[in-house]
């Protein structure tokens, strides 16, 4: 544990850079973190009474696609957070590696490789979550109106978690951690729009996540496609 860093993940990805190896299970956590770090550069904000950590996974050969390595973190997120909550309360994952309940973004995962050691971030807002213009967030204790725990005592639940859904994804069929990630997402068929780096826009049907993990869609008025990068939001049914 440390008390204060930039992030959790820059920090290994130094240690690794300057020739440290990690056994699996190594997990650094930080109180308080001044540059969280998201996907293509974004910010996750770090309030102190949040969980953020870092750990690493070591590639094997015949491991599947990496790229999946992202729904794996995913489902170890879901199972923390699922038995913080109340079983009624709605959570679901979103591709490709968010966490929404009711709505709200609680959590984050960042993925990071150099050579064969993937360093594995997750965020997740349990006491506290920012007011951002552009998203619904949430926090545990905000959806089950007392949460007791500190960090401290979810990140050994965390590291279990994950320790149990990469044994799976490394001793099982793909197929398996496929459909346990697909039926945590919403719905076969939802409409969603998908926006890429450009900026351009697609709406399309949801049809799942293929072997390496990318998404599939039908756009609207074409053919069932793969998209392998791109941010996807939910469509009500109030949206054109
Ligand atoms: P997605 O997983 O939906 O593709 P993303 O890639 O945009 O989302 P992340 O990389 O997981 O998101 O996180 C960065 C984004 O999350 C930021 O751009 C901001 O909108 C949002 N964010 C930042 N800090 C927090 C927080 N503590 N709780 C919830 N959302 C946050």
């Amino acid at each position: 544990m440390v008390e204060e860093t930039g992030s959790t993940n820059a920090d290994l990805l130094e240690r690794l850079a300057e020739g440290e190896r990690f056994s699996e299970g190594y997990w650094l956590r930080a109180e308080r973190q001044t540059s969280g770090r998201g996907r293509l550069g974004r910010k996750w904000e770090s309030q102190s009474g949040n969980l953020m950590c870092s750990t690493v996974v070591n590639l094997r050969p015949g491991d599947p696609s990496p790229s999946t390595l992202s729904l794996v973190t995913g489902l170890a997120v879901f199972d923390t957070v699922k038995r913080l909550l109340f079983d009624d309360t709605p959570m679901l994952l979103k591709w490709p590696n968010d966490l929404l309940v009711n709505d709200g973004k609680i959590a984050g995962i960042l993925l990071e490789r150099q050579g064969d050691a993937v360093v594995v971030g997750v965020g997740i807002n349990l006491d506290e979550a920012p007011d951002l213009p552009d998203r619904r967030t949430t926090a545990v204790s905000w959806e089950n109106g007392k949460f007791a725990n500190g960090p401290e005592s979810v990140l050994p639940r965390l590291a279990a978690n994950l320790a149990t859904r990469l044994r799976d994804w490394r001793d099982e069929p793909l197929s398996h951690t496929l459909l346990e990630w697909t039926v945590r997402s919403h719905r076969f068929n939802d409409r969603i729009r998908i926006t890429n780096s450009e900026g351009e826009v697609t709406l399309a049907r949801y049809r799942g996540i293929d072997q390496d993990g990318a998404l599939r869609v039908e756009p609207l008025g074409a053919h069932e496609t793969i998209v392998h990068a791109g941010d996807v939001t939910l469509r009500w049914h109030d949206e054109e």
